[in-house]
């Protein structure tokens, strides 16, 4: 039995797949304090059998490098009660003979748009979040990238649109790209939520703009040759197309991979993407 679990800032998936990275049989419930959260994923899994491996795609900050002192748990985030949650070491004492593979949320939605989805057959490729915060995921070079910590895109440092004051609801930084273009950034700017803004609405021209300068700082370092962007803000009707023509106006001529119509996708796999990614972890 492969397994997957998704565990998100609001909501968290647990399945059950195949190798392939489809899902069989999923249950999605709100993420609420952690030992709760785990309890009930733990218990559906041991339900349907013994999990031979678990992949685990988690929001961030966590530590996804083996070996390291901070791996397998959940560091510094606003989010209460999960600070320094031991989020493998939990998982290891409910499921001891299993094999637990860990990575944050987007690489798990990267390496499953890279291998089944809208990048199918690619090795550079970024994938983007824009929900409750912005996070990106990077497959460089066939390999998921983390470094020091992992990548936070959210937390890039962006220049403001002309006559632009908002000023931003990161709770770190306040005006960083997740603070200006975030879910709740869009509804603390316009006083409406994001999807309840029609699609002319002025609000998409500022997120096209702001996302389109993360994304190119994005190229500007990794270089993927397709990007995706996906969460729940990207379901706004339109909002692609409006982040690429802002890209080959900003690439002005010379960034080549952004010099196609159409750089930025949507995610083929929709809100799958991070659960079947969890699988393809969990069999890698
Ligand atoms: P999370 O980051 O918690 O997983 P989501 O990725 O589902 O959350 O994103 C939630 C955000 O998506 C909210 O800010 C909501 O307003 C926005 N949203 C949901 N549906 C749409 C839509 N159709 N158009 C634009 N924004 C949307
Ligand atoms: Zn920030």
């Amino acid at each position: 039995m492969i397994a997957g679990i998704e565990l998100g800032g609001t909501k968290t998936v647990v399945a059950i797949g195949s190798a392939k990275g489809r899902v069989v049989e999923e249950y999605r419930f709100p993420t609420t304090l952690p030992e709760e959260t785990l309890a009930i994923a733990s218990q559906w899994l041991a339900e349907r059998g013994e999990p031979r491996c678990i992949g685990i795609a988690a929001f961030g900050p966590v530590g996804v490098t083996p070996g390291r002192e901070n791996y397998g748990q959940i560091l510094a985030t606003p989010k209460p009660g999960w600070a320094g949650f031991p989020l493998i070491k939990t998982l290891a004492a409910a499921f001891p003979s299993a094999k637990l593979t860990l990575d944050t949320d987007v690489n798990a939605a990267v390496l499953a748009e890279a291998t089944i989805g809208a990048a199918k057959g690619l090795d550079d490729v970024a994938y983007i979040t824009i929900g409750t915060g912005i996070g990106g995921g990077i497959l460089s070079g066939g390999r998921l990238i983390h470094g020091a910590l992992h990548p936070e895109f959210g937390h890039l440092k962006v220049p403001r649109r002309p006559s632009d004051d908002f000023p931003g609801v990161c709770s770190f930084h306040g005006d960083c790209l997740e603070g200006l273009a975030s879910g709740p950034a869009i509804a603390a700017r316009w006083g409406r939520p994001a999807h309840e803004l029609p699609a002319d609405h002025p609000a998409w021209d500022t997120q096209a703009w702001y996302l389109a300068h993360g994304i190119l700082s994005l190229l500007a370092i990794v270089s993927p040759s397709r990007v995706i962007v996906g969460g729940g803000v990207s379901q706004a009707a339109g909002l692609h197309a409006k982040i690429n023509a802002q890209m080959v106006e900003l690439a002005a001529g010379y960034f080549p991979p952004a010099l196609v119509p159409d750089y930025v996708y949507p995610p083929a796999l929709g809100q799958e993407a991070g659960i079947c990614g969890a699988f393809l972890l969990a069999i890698s």
